[in-house]
């Protein structure tokens, strides 16, 4: 999954695409013949408010082939998990899960999707001659009624940025709690967030301490704002100072919904001598129930994806020599407001030898 609301992601190609709609005027489409096809009933509001009904977005996300690549691997090289079982796609998009589902032998596959890309997973399903095996409905998990009790499998993707942003892993949780039959298979089934720390004084400069010196002028009360924001951006390898610890890993198959809210302890140890600009999150993703275990990570020494990392500037930069620990704690939570949002609290402490420092900071994933 992905996503064009997180606007702190400056490099985001989705995001120009979705500004490039909101700019349109929609009577450009108005009154000449072959434009009927371009503009269809969909306006640049339904996108502000839908990004999943435009294909840019599903493009970014097939193009991510770590991601499509791992899903289709699962399931072709599984296909004793699929075949001749009932499949539900949540979030299906475009259809591609469903269709490797049918390709791998599902007896039959519910597609269910939200926003108008329904309609066009229909026209694919039709087109790639599947419509005997994969059912579309339009809709919200929450919503629709599925014309069987229950399912053998439920396959989902629905990672957002720093795993948990959107929170559409409380939909899967919800169609597996509603339609899973007993012994069902939940797909992926694991995810974990990682945590480490880098050096990235250059990039810190030129998103943060800009805010101080605008042509002349103090704007530092928008760099209070920025700091709070994470920042979906790839980071190097090289930039990595610290190691990397598990702040969590989650059962999907067996979790609640309140699990994905939590507080984790951490201790990070640096590996050089370094300044420590900011912590960075990221993910995995498993299949256990594979015959060897397959899945994916989104961490910076992997191959990127299109989740890349998630940022997380310090307002201290840290001095830290090699062997020295970063010790706190981590707490996540789902905004109150917009359950889509994620809150999160980073406490932490370093007590080196050039580097005092224990402080807590407050972000917010928007
Ligand atoms: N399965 C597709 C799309 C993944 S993106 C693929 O792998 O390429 C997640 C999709 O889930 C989006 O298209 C979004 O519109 C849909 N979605 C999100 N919440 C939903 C809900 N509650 N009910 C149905 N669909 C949902």
């Amino acid at each position: 999954m992905t996503s064009t609301e997180n606007n702190n992601n400056g490099s985001d190609e989705t995001q120009k695409t979705k500004l490039i709609f909101e700019d349109a005027d929609e009577s450009m489409y108005d009154g000449g013949d072959n434009n009927a096809d371009v503009a269809d009933d969909i306006t640049s509001a339904d996108y502000y408010f839908d990004s999943y009904s435009h294909f840019g977005i599903h493009e970014e996300m097939l193009k991510d082939v770590v991601r499509t690549k791992c899903y289709q691997d699962v399931i072709y090289k599984n296909k004793f998990l699929i075949k001749d079982k009932i499949v539900l796609d949540v979030g299906a998009g475009t259809g591609i899960l469903s269709l490797f589902c049918a390709k791998a032998g599902a007896a039959h596959v519910y597609a269910v999707e939200c926003s108008q890309m329904a309609d066009t997973a229909k026209e694919i399903v039709k087109s790639n001659g599947f419509s005997d095996v994969i059912t579309v409905l339009k809709g919200k998990i929450e919503e629709i009624e599925l014309p069987v009790p229950k399912v053998d499998v439920i396959i989902s993707e629905w990672m957002g940025y720093f795993l948990l942003y959107e929170n559409m892993l409380d939909t899967v949780l919800y169609a597996r709690d509603k339609w899973l039959v007993d012994g069902g298979i939940v797909l992926p089934d694991k995810a974990s967030l990682y945590l480490t720390a880098i050096e990235d004084a250059h990039y810190k400069d030129d998103k943060v301490e800009f805010w101080d010196d605008v042509y002349g002028f103090d704007m530092s009360c928008i760099k209070r704002k920025a700091i709070t924001e994470p920042l979906v951006d790839t980071v190097d390898g090289n930039q990595i100072v610290t190691d990397s610890k598990m702040l969590k890993t989650m059962d999907i198959s067996k979790m609640a919904s309140g699990d994905a809210s939590f507080t984790a302890p951490f201790k990070l140890v640096a590996q050089r001598n370094d300044h420590i600009h900011a912590l960075v999150a990221y993910f995995d993703v498993s299949f256990t129930m594979c015959h060897k275990k397959m899945g994916f990570s989104t961490g910076p020494k992997s191959r990127a994806t299109h989740w890349k990392q998630t940022v997380l500037y310090l307002e201290d930069v840290l001095t830290i020599c090699e062997g020295e620990t970063i010790t706190g704690s981590m707490t996540i939570a789902q905004n109150k407001k917009n359950p889509r949002d994620v809150d999160i609290k980073l406490n932490y402490s370093l007590n080196g030898q050039h580097c005092k420092i224990s402080r807590t900071q407050l972000y917010r994933m928007r």
